[in-house]
Order: structure tokens, then sequence, then C-alpha cells
């Protein structure tokens, strides 16, 4: 599915697994990257609708995790060993990624098991740059629906392009949730004044005013 001329959708409930979250795929000025991984479950599919868009997958040199939450992450090991590509994650969610954490991953809320995987770059500021040949992606920490979530962001055709996978939540105590955390970063994410949001089970948000409104109805005061 095309979002702009750069950008796709490959994954998700209806284009891969039924507890996938949808998966990005950015194709900019001879780059490849890829923004999350969906949990895995049916790799093959991912890579024929990659396909669609990028005929050799292998030209993706770059995963970005927005979370670490199963259904974002699961597949990402398994793709990094197809693809040979790296992977990105927040250093407050690459821990549980790396210790083969099931609760905080809610690993075990889709039946599976996480094998602990090695995350190549740990983002740790507040705000810092992915560069990839002249494309460059802005990762921003927005914590509260889990301590390390990040939300990347781009130019293309002239918009700017919100990656914000699970900006509806949940906030739950075993995700380490945190609803101070959560709101503060709503607020971030609405000053960002995005032209499109990209989200992770609520599909694109086309426009200002629909991102606006998706993300306040969030917002408790
Ligand atoms: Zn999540």
């Amino acid at each position: 599915m095309k979002i702009t001329s750069e950008i796709f959708q490959v994954g998700g409930e209806e284009l891969t697994s039924s507890q996938d979250a949808a998966i990005y795929l950015i194709v900019s000025d001879g780059q490849s990257v890829l923004v999350d991984a969906g949990c895995g479950f049916d790799q093959k599919q991912l890579i024929k609708n990659i396909q669609q868009y990028q005929p050799n997958p292998h030209k993706i040199n770059l995963l970005l995790l927005t979370h670490c939450h199963f259904d974002h992450s699961g597949g990402a090991d398994q793709l990094r060993n197809y693809l040979g590509c790296k992977i990105v994650a927040h250093s407050l969610d690459a821990f549980y990624l790396e210790e083969g954490n099931n609760t905080v991953t809610a690993a075990s809320w889709y039946n599976a098991t996480l094998q602990p995987f090695m995350i190549d770059r740990k983002l740790k500021k507040p705000e810092e740059t992915v560069k990839l040949g002249t494309l460059g992606i802005k990762a921003l920490h927005v914590p509260g629906h889990s301590p390390g979530s990040v939300v990347y962001l781009m130019e293309s055709d002239e918009k700017r392009v919100l990656f914000g996978q699970d900006l509806h939540g949940p906030l739950h105590p075993v995700l380490k949730s945190n609803r101070e955390d959560y709101n503060r970063s709503l607020k971030i994410l609405l000053d960002l004044d995005v032209d499109i949001l990209c989200e992770g089970h609520f599909g694109i948000f086309d426009g200002k005013k629909q991102v606006r409104d998706f993300i306040t109805s969030y917002l408790q005061y």
C-alpha cells in the first residue's frame, strides 16, 4: 500500500499476519529502511510484499524498531538474518529484547517466546538523527506506552511523515507503561504538527487535522 512516493505499508493485520502491527518500508534516495518487523509469523509474505516496492530486499540496510512489543519486534532477528540489515531501537527497550523478556515485550500475550537478540544501534538521547546516505530520519524518544518507545519522523513528497506505532497505547503495568510520560509524549507529538501519521494498528492518518484529532483523543489533561 502506497503512502507517499517513497513510503509503503508492507505488513500488518491485513497484509501479513492477523497479529502483526504495521510494517512500513521507506525507499528513498537509493536507501531502503523498514520500520518495525511484526511478529515474524509470515516472513515469506512480508518479503513478497516488500518486493512490490523494493525488488531486491537485501538492499534494505536498516530496521528501525519503535518499541519492544512482540507484534512490532518479534520478527526482527529473523529479518536481520535474511536481509543482512542493522537493527535500531531505544536502549530502554533494547534491554528487554536483549534479555528475551516475555512479559515486558508482551510475547506471552501472543503465546510466543521471544528469543533474545542484540540491538546494533541503541538510541539514548531525547532526539537523534539516523542518517543513511542523504536520507535523514529523526528519532524522538516518547516514553509512556513502553519506557523506550520511539517515533520516527521524515519528510517525503514535501510532507512531514510520522511513524508513531502505538500512539494509542495501551497503558499497562506489565508493559511498564507510565501515564505521566505518555501524556507528555503525546503533547510533543501534537507540537510536531505532522501531515501524515503511520500508526501501528489504526492505519494511516492523512491530513494535519486527522492526525491532531487522533492524538488528542488519547490525551487526558
Ligand atoms: Zn506496543
